[in-house]
């Protein structure tokens, strides 16, 4: 049996981005609801860093006081997965563990967050998080000094060898799916004092979640202590395109196009967090569900004092109606 439900505003995607907006939105008397599948990206690391005012936190202890406090205002936080959406603005639907429940909104906020495609080395899946790093600012200072290789995924692993060689002497480049350093790049990397290893990287040797070493084909291996990987940011896009949205794709990314405020381009849908911005960070991520929640009641807002004076004029309209009858039937009375 389908069980049904009602809100001013579904928020798919209960992690910082999502919950951000959902307080917002319960702060302006919105009824929300957040349908959250719980998988927030960061769950696997043991610290949120360059969170401001909450340092180091631990991911999830972040989302549950930012659960209690959205539903502080009311918000109404259900688990469960979005299976499937349709609609039109002020009358969408979203259909969550299949046909379990049926939420009903005038307005969508998708925060459903991104996949890190990881590249496919046996080894990186079981240390994710831990031991193997994709961010210099997320992780770095937690590996500073220590031995670090960069796995080559992509044009932009380069990029990461210059920046966790500012937290380390000691950085190794395996080039791997990485495209060939030019001449420039190999004089860079020897000024940084990065060794360079050609032959592909065969596995990652790994004790639980702490990654021990590299070992590349032929069977020659490097101790480590952290690897870091360029995964691919596939952002969750189906719900968008189930709403009638086209996601951009590029060879590193895939995303919902949004703009600034989070506005896509399928009227009554925003984007908020690493669905729209694979980019941004926990802090960016809670900023850009506040501006979406923002924009959300603001729209709202708008489209409630367009019925409002619609309301308003209709018992005028008759009242003068009523009284133009009269003085028609007024001057008939008087041969007019
Ligand atoms: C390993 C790792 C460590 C990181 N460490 C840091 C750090 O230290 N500092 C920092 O600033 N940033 C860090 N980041 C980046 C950070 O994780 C993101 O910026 C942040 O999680 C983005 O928030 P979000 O709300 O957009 O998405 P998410 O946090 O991924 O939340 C999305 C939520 O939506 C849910 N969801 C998805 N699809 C559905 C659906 N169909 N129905 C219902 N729910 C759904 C998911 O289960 C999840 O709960 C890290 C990233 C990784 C991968």
């Amino acid at each position: 049996m389908t069980t049904n439900k009602q809100a001013d505003v579904v928020v798919i995607g209960g992690g910082v981005a999502g919950l951000a907006a959902a307080v917002v939105l319960g702060r302006s008397r919105r009824s929300v609801i957040v349908v959250d599948a719980g998988q927030p990206r960061n769950a696997p690391s043991a610290g949120a860093h360059n969170v401001l005012g909450l340092e180091g936190i631990s991911p999830l202890e972040l989302l549950a006081r930012g659960r209690a406090e959205a539903e502080s205002y009311g918000v109404n936080i259900v688990t469960g997965s979005a299976t499937n959406a349709s609609g039109v603005l002020d009358d969408f639907t979203i259909e969550v563990d299949g046909e379990a429940l049926h939420v009903k909104a005038r307005r969508v906020v998708l925060a459903t967050g991104l996949i890190d495609e990881l590249p496919a080395v046996p080894g990186i899946e079981a240390a994710w998080g831990h031991s193997v790093l994709h961010c210099a600012f997320c992780h770095g200072w937690e590996v500073r000094d220590q031995r670090i290789a960069v796995l080559g995924c992509n044009e932009n692993s380069f990029h990461q060898v210059l920046l966790f060689s500012q937290l380390s002497d000691d950085v190794t480049f395996f080039i791997h799916d990485a495209p060939n350093p030019t001449d420039e790049q190999r004089e860079q990397l020897a000024a940084l004092g990065v060794d360079v290893v050609t032959p592909r990287v065969e596995r990652l040797l790994v004790e639980g979640t702490q990654v021990r070493a590299v070992e590349i084909e032929g069977g020659r291996s490097f101790e480590i202590d952290a690897a870091v990987v360029a995964p691919r940011f596939i952002a969750r896009t189906a719900l968008y395109e189930a709403l009638g949205g086209n996601r951009t794709t590029s060879p590193f990314f895939e995303q919902i196009p949004a703009d600034p405020r989070g506005t896509t381009a399928v009227p009554g849908v925003w984007a908020a967090g690493n669905a729209s911005e694979i980019m941004t960070m926990v802090a960016a991520s809670a900023a850009s569900g506040v501006t979406v929640g923002s924009a959300v009641h603001g729209d709202l807002a708008a489209a409630d004092l367009a019925q409002a004076v619609r309301a308003r004029r209709k018992p005028f309209s008759a009242a003068m109606e009523a009284e133009n009858c009269e003085a028609i039937l007024g001057d008939r009375r008087h041969g007019i």
